[in-house]
């Protein structure tokens, strides 16, 4: 069995890194092919628009790092890396000039939910109180819960769609609201099943550890990853995108980092039909349509409350971020999408050069859309921000095609790996989840339980699943 390593993972996004830390903690010897020539795939920050604006290519705000079981026992600062935490965890502006903020204390939160107050604190308190016990059972494969009746209290509630659990929880429309902004990171229609999940998640999450940047960008955590994993002996090869199992040098077992497209691509031949045709009828979700501006000042917000975080929701009422979810899955855009913005150069002064600023954003666009957002997302944040455009130097937008173009893994631009549809959540991409009917041969990515987001659970489950399939029946 002399093999040039114990395992190969093919992508250095977060959960390709993630998986080849676990494994070379447990020992082997990792090898991590990357097309791209720098890593971290949606983990990742460049000069977009102008040279001294550091951008965040794809993911900026990271509730779900610092809530991941996974990255918190890896010492990561240990590393480089330093998360900056804003006063709030996100704010939402509304047309009168005022805003909602999402603050660690619950109580403080639910003190600007006028008659809701008493069931936004009632709901949010047991759910921040438990978070350590339900984050374990939430990021990762479906499984017998060790907490049952912890996992019963939150799946009773999410299972809901958005859209009945608001009207059945809160009178007010700012409540509504401010939860649905929550519930629409999913990039699902608020009236789909299970979407009540991800707002119940992130508000926690916003209660527990706060939704941070990194300073000086998202590339530092896969930087920091990158170096925690060459600290245990593992390596990464750049530039080098892998077409075929036959490019890769020889190994125990393989991992891939990709979604099944790219799988298909890359091993379909040696697949079985049966595996072959779930994997064809994976259903990937919508895209994104994503900007990034270096602006000569910072954002001049309506409502004063805006300067307390990093990431704002902008859409305004509930039925306006409703109607802009739903419209993707019936093929449209809004005329008034609802944004996602992260200010970082606010709260790192690294982003940008002095008295310069950085603003990201996206919204939600039906996949493979070829609509061109700019002018909708700039109207929504000027609308808020009113003087926001006379403040733009420069600016950069990357539609679906060009962001799949940056990444294979954004099929069609769905930054998710894959729909996040309750059939398609803990089951993903098929019942075998990091298996695949190739001995030795694993998935690894966002297409696998727990889904999107940088928080490495994906990896780290692959790899324990690979660990003990392909290592621990020959005694090692
Ligand atoms: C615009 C945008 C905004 C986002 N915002 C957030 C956010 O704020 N917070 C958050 O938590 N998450 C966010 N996400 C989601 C998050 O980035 C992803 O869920 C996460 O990066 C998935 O990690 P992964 O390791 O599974 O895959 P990826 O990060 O996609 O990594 C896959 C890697 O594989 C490489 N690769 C592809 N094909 C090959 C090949 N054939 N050979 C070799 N290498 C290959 C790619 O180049 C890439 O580096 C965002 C994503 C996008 C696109």
């Amino acid at each position: 069995m002399n093999k040039d390593y114990d395992a190969i993972v093919i992508g250095a996004g977060p959960n390709g890194l993630a998986a080849a830390i676990e494994l070379a903690k447990r020992g082997k010897r990792v090898c991590v092919y990357e097309a791209n020539e720098t890593i971290g795939g949606g983990a990742r920050s460049a000069a977009l628009t102008l040279p001294g604006f550091v951008h965040d290519t794809c993911s900026a705000v990271h509730p779900l790092a610092v809530g991941s079981p996974f990255f918190k026992n890896l010492s990561l600062a240990e590393y480089g890396l330093e998360f900056i935490y804003p006063p709030a965890a996100v704010a939402h502006p509304f047309d009168d000039g005022s805003a909602i903020l999402l603050h660690r204390s619950v109580a403080e939160t639910a003190s600007q939910f006028g008659v809701d107050a008493r069931s936004y604190q009632r709901l949010f308190e047991p759910l921040a109180r438990h978070w350590e016990i339900l984050a374990p059972e939430l990021l990762g494969p479906i499984h017998l819960p060790s907490h049952p009746f912890v996992m019963a209290r939150f799946g009773l509630n999410a299972i809901h769609s958005a859209a009945s659990f608001v009207k059945s929880r809160f009178k007010e429309d700012r409540t509504r609201a401010f939860f649905a902004g929550a519930a629409a990171h999913s990039c699902l229609s608020l009236h789909q099943l299970g979407t009540t999940a991800f707002g119940l998640v992130l508000l926690t999450l916003g209660h527990t550890g706060g939704w941070p940047i990194p300073r000086g960008g998202t590339q530092n955590i896969s930087n920091a990853l990158a170096a925690h994993l060459k600290s245990l002996g593992g390596e990464i090869v750049t530039s080098s995108r892998v077409k075929s199992l036959d490019d890769l040098a020889s190994s125990a077992c393989v991992l891939f980092d990709l979604t099944p497209r790219q799988i298909l691509h890359i091993a379909g031949e040696r697949l079985p039909s049966g595996y072959k045709n779930k994997l064809g009828r994976y259903r990937y979700g919508p895209a994104v349509f994503k900007m990034d501006w270096a602006l000569d000042g910072p954002v001049p917000w309506g409502a004063r409350e805006c300067t307390q975080s990093a990431t704002l929701h902008l859409g305004g009422s509930f039925a306006e971020i409703e109607a802009s979810e739903s419209a993707i899955w019936e093929g449209k855009c809004s005329e008034r999408p609802f944004v996602l913005a992260a200010q970082p150069s606010l709260f790192d002064s690294t982003r940008a050069p002095a008295g310069k600023h950085t603003l990201w954003a996206y919204c939600h666009v039906p996949n493979g859309s070829t609509i061109d957002m700019t002018e909708r997302i700039e109207n929504q944040i000027e609308r808020f921000a009113p003087g926001f455009r006379s403040r733009i130097i420069a600016r950069s937008s990357l539609s679906p095609a060009q962001m799949e173009n940056l990444n294979a893994n954004l099929v069609g631009g769905d930054i998710n790996g894959g729909a996040a549809t309750i059939t398609q959540l803990f089951t993903r991409p098929t019942i075998r989840t990091y298996s695949t009917p190739l001995k030795d041969v694993y998935i690894c990515s966002s297409s696998t339980p727990p889904g999107g987001g940088v928080h490495g659970m994906c990896g780290y489950h692959a790899a324990r699943t690979a660990f003990r399939k392909s290592f621990k029946r020959v005694g090692e």
